[in-house]
């Protein structure tokens, strides 16, 4: 009779203590990818407490606390959580918990109401760094056309570096700023550019700049910005892409000898050169039409084309951070659009280790985040995904979930 009660209280015990006395977390026998680029470790162990991680090591080469819980994740890869650098709107809790259940234990808001600026503090769904509103001239994009309530005019070089103090005090993470040639429609100038970016760099912050046509390229990059959003395309008039399909056995290289102008091949090593990033957001770009069954010749060439230009982007030593474009007008999309951008900077040459880079080491840096995030490495903030099966061989695998892990606890 005794013997049974010391049992059932030996159970009970059993039953309460560990919850009570877990103090951190252990993930063993996971194949580690940390992000780095760097060796991969086929039998690993990573350490988290107190929201970081602690030590991420090879199996019997690191001590794991006596208080942690321990988790088997034998035959499954651990990486670094997924970051979205580029998206709108998403503000809301219940869409980032939507991006935190895919994965996606980050994002990047490159577009939202300067009233919704407050509202990313931190919540139970993935992070939330942000711009807050994008920095345009009176009256210009994207609010010209879009309505969408996201300008930040500003008419002179003071105004413009009044306006990053401003928005940086307001909690901006990172500065947008707008370059889209429109006819009728004006455009920030070359010296309001280096206003904003010699203001931006003096508070240690980033300025990501929209450019999606070439011929604003060059205002952003002699105006000194970081990263270019979307891939900027050469004019494509309707006429010259057809005679370039007419009859051609190789369409896609006359395409470029055709219409890429002599300055884009510049354009290209200049970048590299001043070391500015490219997310290039191939779902919502043209980059969407490619594989589509549906699309046209014309509109294949063109995907083909954009994917090109990632391509050579690449080939000279460009890097490529991972972001969507998400709008939360896109219902499901939060937890679907990166699996897809994923396909396509795949298709844009990208190996299977550097598509993980651009979402994870990548993705921190263009979010000004590269100290905290993006790769699984002691001191860092302990935001870690384990899939089943072997990214390395089929980045798909990415989609893969077993666990998220955001902060150092388990959310999934
Ligand atoms: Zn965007």
């Amino acid at each position: 009779m005794v013997h049974r009660f010391l049992k059932t209280i030996l159970v009970l015990l059993c039953f309460v203590q560990p919850v009570a006395a877990m103090d951190g977390l252990a993930l063993v026998h996971g194949r580690i990818i940390d992000g780095t680029g760097g060796k991969v470790i086929p039998d690993g162990v990573i350490v988290m407490k107190a929201g970081r991680i602690t030590a991420v090591a090879r199996w019997n080469e690191v001590d794991i606390p006596p208080g942690a819980e321990v988790i088997d994740v034998k035959g499954k890869t651990i990486l670094p959580g997924i970051i979205d650098s580029h998206v709108h709107s998403t503000a809301s809790p219940a869409v980032r918990l939507e991006f935190l259940r895919a994965g996606v234990t980050a994002v990047c808001d490159l577009g939202s109401p300067l009233g919704s600026m407050p509202d990313f503090l931190e919540s139970p769904g993935a992070r939330g760094f942000k711009a807050g509103p994008i920095m345009t001239t009176p009256g210009g994009l994207p609010d010209a056309i879009l309505q969408t309530e996201l300008n930040y005019e500003v008419a002179t070089p003071e105004e413009a570096g009044a306006g990053v103090k401003d928005l940086v005090n307001r909690g901006a993470d990172v500065i947008k700023i707008y370059l889209e040639p429109w006819d009728g429609i004006a455009m920030l100038d070359l010296e309001q550019v280096k206003a904003i970016v010699k203001e931006a760099h003096g508070r240690g912050i980033l300025v990501r700049a929209h450019v999606s046509k070439l011929s604003a390229l060059n205002v952003a990059l002699e105006g000194g910005v970081d990263v270019i959003e979307h891939v900027p395309k050469p004019p494509l008039r309707g006429s010259v892409l057809e005679e370039a399909l007419a009859g051609s056995p190789d369409p896609l290289d006359d395409l470029f000898d055709l219409v890429v102008v002599p300055e884009y091949k510049a354009m290209l090593p200049l970048m590299v050169e001043k070391k500015v990033m490219l997310v290039p957001t191939l779902t919502r770009g043209l980059g969407r039409f490619h594989n589509d069954p549906k699309a046209t010749e014309a509109q294949r060439v063109l995907a083909k084309g954009v994917l090109e230009i990632v391509r050579r982007f690449h080939v000279l030593g460009g890097v490529i951070a991972m972001g969507t474009d998400y709008y939360p007008e896109m219902p499901g999309a939060a937890g679907k659009m990166h699996l897809k951008e994923i396909k396509l900077l795949e298709a844009a040459g990208l190996e299977p280790m550097e598509v993980i880079e651009s979402c994870t080491r990548h993705a921190a840096t263009a979010c000004g985040q590269g100290r905290e995030l993006g790769t699984l490495e002691p001191d860092k903030l302990a935001d870690v995904i384990v899939v089943d099966g072997d990214p390395l061989t089929d980045p798909s695998a990415l989609g893969n979930l077993f666990m998220v892990i955001k902060d150092g606890e388990v959310v999934q």
